[in-house]
């Protein structure tokens, strides 16, 4: 059995993300290419008749290697949350290609896929994500009786027993319901039964944000640390970068159904090359006192554009401080600066983007 996790850290642990090594492009678990996932909208009610179509997700690429945490974040609404729901194939894509663990399972879906035990994912709420009538052990062991993974009952007792070890809390506790659960400890019965078929690769769907801070770190403690026991990879979507800077190795900033930037943790934080990644990163508050007066915020003005009727060109633009002429024709490539390094901005990618500027406003 593995050893238990002490459940009274309350800080953030020191367990860096840095001794996990980044996959390559060349070991990918998991690679999303050109993902678009539209809902076409409709009028009439015998006779429907299509009107107009939303672009929730709109050719969005990326990779995540075994042992890697990706970072996806953006405001409500960007399409983070829809694309996790189509990489686990519990939302029908328009167009694109998933690969996971080497084989294209674009054309399958969660109900009958051959991967399904190999992916999972953890929600967001974690009052609402456990049945409040089940036993704790009967929601852990469900993947186990679903899947005919155990022999036994006490091959079962002892599977649940050591799942619920791995995330910190007590086998007594596997006779509880629900309800006799702090938010954090649901989230790791949650996490418990997430990890019962030995996934490789787990989703987390804001997983902490519906936690009390000081929880919020456990829970994060008991990720990063089962990464490294297990080897696991995430793709965890938050829209709180204080907890992506903690836990993930890269990170991919959406706008509007789009990927807008790219880049490892601490190359994003240190300079941030999309304006609206630093937006995104001027907002979040800096611990020191003195600091946090001198920082200079760069506030988004605007609303979010409707997927419905995205802007022309960048479709950043009306809301962009450094917008110009041509971001209003043109929308710009998400291209490559260095590896691992990606933005999608006039502003950036070399001789060619000034070309192209200096030609458009000719
Ligand atoms: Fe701003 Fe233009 Fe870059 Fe879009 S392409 S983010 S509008 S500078």
């Amino acid at each position: 059995m593995p050893p238990a996790i002490d459940t009274r850290a309350c800080a953030m642990s020191s367990a860096s993300t840095d001794t996990v090594r980044p996959g390559g492009a060349g070991d990918a678990l998991l690679r999303v290419d050109d993902l678009k996932v539209h809902f076409p909208l409709t009028r009439g009610v015998l006779f429907k008749r299509a009107v107009g179509m939303v672009k929730a997700v709109d050719g969005v690429s990326f990779a995540i290697g075994r042992g890697e945490t990706l970072g996806l974040v953006g405001e409500s609404g960007c399409g983070k949350s829809t694309t996790s729901l189509a990489v686990l194939r519990m939302q029908p894509v328009t167009a694109g290609r998933i690969v996971f663990e080497g084989r294209d399972i674009t054309a399958q879906d969660h109900g009958s896929g051959t991967f399904r035990r190999r992916m999972q994912m953890v929600y967001q709420d974690p009052y609402g994500s456990l049945d409040p009538r089940m036993r704790v052990r009967d929601i852990v062991g469900e993947p186990l009786v679903v899947h005919r993974v155990t022999a036994s009952r006490a091959a079962y007792d002892e599977r649940v027993a050591a799942l619920l070890a791995t995330v910190g809390l007590l086998p007594a506790m596997a006779e509880r319901y629900p309800h006799e659960f702090s938010g954090g400890q649901r989230q790791r019965i949650a996490i418990a039964r997430a990890l019962a078929l030995e996934p490789s690769l787990v989703i987390c769907d804001e997983p902490v944000s519906a936690l009390d801070v000081s929880i919020q770190a456990q829970v994060i403690n008991v990720l990063m640390e089962l990464q490294q026991r297990l080897k696991l990879s995430y793709l965890f979507v938050a829209h709180d970068l204080a907890v992506v800077r903690h836990i993930s190795h890269r990170v991919a900033v959406m706008y509007l159904g789009r990927i807008v930037e790219t880049a490892d943790r601490d190359t994003l934080f240190r300079e941030p090359l999309h304006p609206y990644t630093q937006a995104l990163l001027s907002a979040v508050p800096v611990a020191d006192p003195a600091a946090e007066a001198r920082r200079a915020r760069q506030v988004v003005r605007g609303e979010v554009p409707s997927v419905m009727r995205p802007p022309s060109g960048c479709r950043f633009h009306p809301r962009c401080p450094q917008a110009m002429d041509v971001c209003r024709q043109q929308d710009p490539a998400l291209t490559e600066l260095g590896p691992g390094r990606a933005v999608a901005c006039h502003l950036h990618g070399g001789a060619a983007a000034i070309a192209m500027r200096e030609a458009t406003s000719a």
